[in-house]
């Protein structure tokens, strides 16, 4: 039987003042004010709701919720910040991570997020079925994914960043993503798993890895993610190293494509951001992470009126420590406020986390509530403490945040419900994570 969500207090759908219908895993009306399904359905109230289509996350590391505030790493600037964290990531183990995209994925469903991707990029050894393990844990909760196998070939040997130990060759990263693709890569309308490909960065991935990942994407049509212009520090190194902006460097190894997003995309000159637009690259968002480390601030209005699409992600640990979708849209609504005025409205942040987020990842059957749309949303409470007395609810989503969702849906299947994940114990959860994070630092020596 369909489902409607009747009567949503407020509604991010347009001409759905009653609310959608829902029927197998699509949205297949929406209802008008004044109006009644054209079918009959079982009802969800959503009176006291606001209903918004689910949030898309678009970077993210999973495994890094076991290096939460990691006490070495606090205060440090970007690159030294990495050299500390990476000789503690090369200890992951495959308990470990399991636990680690467990409570990521959790955290996500639960504060609204229906679609996420992950840049998995350490492959430690005896670590080979990381990507396997976030597709499992994913369908556990059921959440849609667009994971990318991540990777690293430039040690400090080579003039990278990475200690050695965390580092692969180039034809084991190619081998080991075709594996994926062939394995798990559904390019069809509605496909819960798709694989993406994502060199780390240009200080820790040389350009033969770069360019075979831009060939091999060519030929399996898959996306292309990585870390660009997210540091003062590493336009210098571009400069220095290839005496170019890492905008030329990428486009000198095939990087500026309609298939690009990439994360952060915090130093781009006028002239740069309208070649991104031109190109049709996108870019993840990536607010609280790049106050964490003190980055800069993404010109996301200008990037978007150069026709960039924009997404948002909660970017991993220590940077944001922190995989609240709901915490990250509100940060982006105020930071871009705060650096470009009050033209950036709580409705903007929304776009970014929902049609924004589907753009970047190459999505059209996502990111909003119309018929012939997966039925993936999120649902609101509004009677709660923080909320209570908000006149524009949609605003006030944004402005006064209510922590959790109450109800999300995916492909058309409750994943929260009550505020909960059903079949997952969260208190077991954290026990058993805040374990796991403690033996990854005793294994490190800290
Ligand atoms: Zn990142």
């Amino acid at each position: 039987m369909p489902i409607w969500v009747r009567d949503p207090l407020a509604i991010m759908a347009a001409n759905a003042e009653r609310g959608v219908v829902v029927d197998g895993p699509m949205v297949v009306e929406t209802v008008p004010a004044g109006a009644e399904p054209s079918m009959p359905c079982n009802v969800v109230d959503a009176s006291s709701h606001v209903v918004v289509p689910g949030f898309v996350n678009t970077h993210h590391h999973f495994y890094q919720t076991l290096t939460r505030s990691l006490a070495p790493s606090l205060d440090a600037e970007v690159f030294p910040w990495l050299k500390i964290m990476y000789p503690v990531w090369r200890h992951l183990q495959e308990t470990d991570l399991r636990l680690a995209v467990r409570v990521a994925l959790a955290e996500l469903a639960l504060t609204g997020c229906t679609t996420t991707s992950d840049h998995h990029y350490v492959f430690p050894p005896g670590l080979d079925d990381a990507i396997e393990i976030a597709i499992e844990e994913a369908q556990a909760i059921g959440l849609r994914l667009v994971l990318t196998r991540g990777s690293m070939d430039l040690s400090e040997d080579d003039g990278g960043l990475p200690p050695a130990a965390v580092v692969q060759s180039i034809d084991r990263i190619l081998a080991d993503s075709e594996r994926l693709v062939h394995a798990h890569h559904n390019a069809a309308p509605g496909a819960m798993v798709q694989i993406a490909l994502a060199p780390c960065s240009p200080f820790s991935v040389s350009a033969d890895l770069m360019r075979e990942s831009a060939a091999l994407a060519r030929i399996h049509g898959l996306r292309l993610h990585t870390h660009l212009a997210a540091h003062a520090d590493e336009i210098v190194y571009c400069q220095d190293r290839f005496g170019c902006r890492p905008i030329d460097y990428m486009e000198r190894l095939g990087w500026l494509g309609a298939n690009v997003w990439l994360a952060h995309g915090i130093f781009f000159s006028p002239e740069e951001t309208t070649r991104l637009g031109q190109a049709g690259v996108s870019i993840a968002h990536c607010p609280s992470s790049n106050m964490i480390t003190a980055s800069g601030v993404c010109p996301v209005p200008a990037l978007e009126a150069a026709g960039v699409a924009v997404g948002l992600g909660v970017d991993g640990s220590s940077a944001n420590d922190s995989s609240s979708m709901i915490a990250e849209i509100r940060q982006a609504f105020m930071l871009q406020r705060l650096a470009h005025g009050t033209r950036v409205m709580a409705a903007d942040a929304l776009r970014w986390a929902t049609a924004g987020g589907a753009a970047c990842l190459g999505r059209d059957d996502i990111g909003s509530l119309a018929p012939g749309r997966q039925a993936d949303l999120a649902m609101f409470r509004t009677d709660g403490l923080g909320f209570t007395g908000v006149d524009d609810a949609l605003a006030g989503l944004v402005r006064s945040m209510p922590a959790r969702a109450d109800r999300v849906m995916v492909a058309g299947r409750w994943v929260v419900e009550d505020g909960m994940l059903p079949g997952i114990d969260v208190a077991a959860l954290t026990h058993g994570h805040g374990e796991a994070a403690r033996r990854l630092r005793a294994r490190a020596g800290l």
